[in-house]
């Protein structure tokens, strides 16, 4: 395969994806590694060589790659700054380090960013006006378009996960207090389930959890903050994903009728669509690919 290939890598603690598009929005070739072998701790500008082996094996020559990080970058994107599972990726000028090795241009990006780039990719979605990303998995992460592009603030950074939560104490990994991510993400509902439902599957959680209290703070906790992303934004659409949304069980209509009842009347309140996109998949690998091409081009 020869020509105009963009590739696309999802960064996780755990694993790698990669993939690759011709530009159209179609991924081919995606491949999940677990995180060591692509990209060791004491060699983080290994992952270049990973790439490189993974377009040799494709027979593939890509015209740019764009790389998910699970963490904050600079303005510029070109610098890490935390990455909390990563901290082997902290404050490194990465993709000149990947770009160095591999020779064609890297773009790194919050992962959040790629994701909401692969989700607004789908066929029939209008990313015109103010787009949200909502995404909880392992933490709960966000990102914000305009137009079809990622807005960016002062130091580039989008942090829903990290809203805080008055009266709320327990320690996050950022350094901070009473973040929400502690409160509604997948670590939260793995801790509620070691500590009241041990015997209970975590994939079952949201079954045995129907009528808890804690499903109601939980579903509410949520509420609040989706409903502090509607009132502040009034965005055109909100997009929730991930793995955690994704459960069985997982009780969506409640949810969207919480962030109704904590927005304001009669707007955004009436307006607001919470979108469901399922758990995610391959949206990180596409959107990277995708955020690599619109970079190139100058866009
Ligand atoms: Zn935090």
């Amino acid at each position: 395969m020869d020509g105009k290939y963009y590739v696309g890598v999802d960064v996780g603690g755990t694993h790698v994806r990669i993939g690759m598009t011709d530009g159209g929005g179609r991924l081919s070739a995606v491949k999940k590694v677990p995180r060591r072998e692509a990209l060791p701790d004491e060699d983080p500008a290994a992952l270049a060589g990973f790439i490189a082996a993974y377009l040799a094996a494709e027979g593939a020559k890509a015209a740019a790659a764009g790389v998910g990080i699970p963490g904050t970058l600079d303005r510029s994107r070109e610098k890490t700054l935390k990455v909390p599972n990563l901290p082997c990726l902290d404050g490194l000028p990465y993709a000149g380090m990947l770009s160095e090795r591999l020779g064609i241009p890297v773009y790194t990006e919050n992962d959040t960013v790629m994701l909401l780039t692969g989700d607004l990719a789908r066929p029939g979605t209008d990313c015109r006006g103010i787009t949200v990303g909502i995404y909880v998995g392992t933490g709960l992460g966000s990102a914000v378009f305009l137009d079809g592009r990622p807005l960016r603030g002062k130091n580039g950074l989008n942090e829903l996960g990290h809203m805080p939560l008055p009266g709320r104490r327990e320690k996050c990994g950022c350094g901070n207090v009473g973040c929400a991510e502690n409160y509604v993400s997948g670590r939260r509902l793995e801790a509620l389930r070691r500590e009241k439902y041990p015997d209970v599957h975590i994939s079952d959680l949201f079954t045995a959890l129907r009528g808890s209290e804690e499903l109601e703070e939980y579903v509410d906790t949520l509420g609040c903050v989706i409903a502090a992303v509607y009132n502040l934004l009034d965005p055109d659409r909100v997009i929730l994903s991930g793995g955690v949304p994704a459960m069985k069980d997982f009780p969506l209509a409640e949810l969207r009728e919480s962030v109704r009842a904590h927005t304001m009347k009669p707007q955004p309140s009436e307006s607001a669509e919470l979108l469901f996109f399922g758990e995610g998949g391959d949206s990180g690998v596409l959107g990277a690919a995708l955020f690599a091409k619109n970079a190139l081009g100058g866009r």
